[in-house]
């Protein structure tokens, strides 16, 4: 038998329910703050990620799935944002929609080692502003982030931010790391020792004890930031204070990919273990110019869908339909069962009937693990008395019921057609 791939899961109807959950609390709580839906393709040209995330990037250099067809290299999505990127600047909406915010739920791709928390396919769902610098935006961003945790009922998190500064400050910063780091290299793990060439950056996201120990001691602070890239790092935190937002700074804090310019965050829950990030995101104020566009400030983040299920504090109420369960027994029941289950549906009444050949008590007894509210019975008895038998499952009781009244009578008893 087949097995599914490494890295990869199925969701199974069971479960899914819980993802629709979510879906549907973030497509309210992102409407409120007036955000628009964004479906952007699954595979792209592999070098938009190279281009955008930079070569030295662990994602590019090791977990990006390639697909290659002729002369052409693709890559299966590992993240969001040079996509909306792409998608923005490809059908000119720099020019006729200006500022946009949006969000996208779906499918990222990375070739790493699976383990709990991180898999080759999970689920992102994010959002993207591109067309603005103010600061406010970031403190926009930051408390979505924190209103999506609350209304996901997660608990006991932790914000962490950071300023990266311009991109001369990140080069500042670079020069910083790289003379405290030079007399220390020895100590440094294999990774690190080719990061300190390529991306010293990185070294601070290392989760080797002696590289984080010899990190630890190089004391770094915000003194990289120039003036300005300060004043907005102020004034995030000080509009965050304003709404009562808890975060912590940390001077750490940095995110892999190149792209990234001065406000980062990343959103952490202990329950999680090793792989203890929920979320994360930041500013990269100069992706669009490099993609080909104009000059244009931007902030996202993405939060990991399967992390999230992880640590809701409780199940919010699945949205589940009512359901009536038809049972005719006999052939000629079976047409009129037919005619009947879809008369339900186009009355927006959810309706199923077994298709098992089960016997009444077989039949109920389904209708009863399908937690179906009501139950409507076609035998011969009711064919010749031309009468629908309505049960109530959780009364117990039972009436006949004519046709030309069955859904009148259905409909009185308030059934739920979307909770
Ligand atoms: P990143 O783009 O790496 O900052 O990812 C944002 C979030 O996506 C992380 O905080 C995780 O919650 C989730 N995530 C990233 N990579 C994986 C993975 N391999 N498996 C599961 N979730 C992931």
């Amino acid at each position: 038998m087949f097995k599914k791939t490494p890295g990869t899961k199925d969701i199974l109807p069971d479960e899914v329910s819980s993802w629709q959950v979510i879906e549907e609390t973030t497509r309210n709580i992102f409407s409120l703050y007036n955000y628009k839906e964004i479906r952007s393709p699954i595979i792209e040209e592999a070098a938009l990620f190279n281009r955008s995330l930079g070569e030295s990037a662990e994602i590019v250099q090791k977990q990006m799935f390639l697909v290659k067809k002729d002369k052409d290299v693709y890559a299966l999505r590992p993240e969001g944002t040079a996509p909306i990127v792409r998608a923005y600047l490809e059908n000119n909406l720099d020019k006729t929609a200006g500022l946009i915010k949006v969000y996208y739920i779906g499918p990222m791709f990375r070739a790493e080692r699976p383990q709990k928390g991180r898999l080759r396919q999970f689920h992102h769902l994010g959002c993207e502003v591109i067309g603005s610098q103010e600061p406010y935006l970031d403190v926009e961003i930051i408390s979505l982030a924190d209103n999506l945790l609350k209304a996901y009922t997660i608990e006991g998190y932790e914000i962490k931010i950071n300023s990266l500064g311009c991109a001369k400050d990140k080069k500042e910063l670079t020069e910083i790391l790289r003379n405290g780091l030079k007399p220390k290299l020895t100590k440094l793990c294999d990774d690190c020792k080719v990061r300190f060439k390529h991306n010293v950056l990185r070294i601070l996201d290392c989760k080797n004890e002696r590289c984080i120990e010899v990190v630890k001691e190089l004391d770094i602070r915000q003194d990289h930031l120039c003036p300005e890239c300060k004043r907005h790092f102020d004034k995030v935190k000080e509009e965050l204070d304003s709404l009562n937002i808890g975060y912590k700074i940390n001077p750490y804090l940095v995110r892999g990919l190149d792209y990234y310019t001065r406000t980062v965050f990343e959103i952490i829950h202990h329950d999680l273990g090793a792989q203890n990030a929920l979320g994360a995101g930041g500013r990269y104020d100069n992706l669009v110019g490099d993609l080909g566009g104009p000059s244009l400030g931007a902030i996202g983040f993405a939060f990991g869908m399967e992390r999230l299920l992880l640590v809701r504090s409780r199940e919010l109420g699945v949205g589940s339909k009512d359901l009536v369960y038809v049972i005719s027994l006999g052939e000629e029941a079976k047409k009129q069962g037919l005619k009947l289950l879809n008369n339900l549906r186009k009355e927006g009444i959810a309706a199923d009937t077994d298709y098992e050949g089960k016997s009444l008590k077989g039949a109920l007894r389904k209708a009863n693990d399908l937690s179906s509210r009501l139950v409507l019975i076609i035998g011969e008895d009711e064919i010749k008395k031309n009468v629908v038998t309505l049960k109530d499952m959780v009364s117990g009781e039972q009436k006949e019921v004519r046709p030309e009244n069955l859904i009148q009578e259905l409909k009185s008893y308030n059934l739920t057609h979307n909770s």
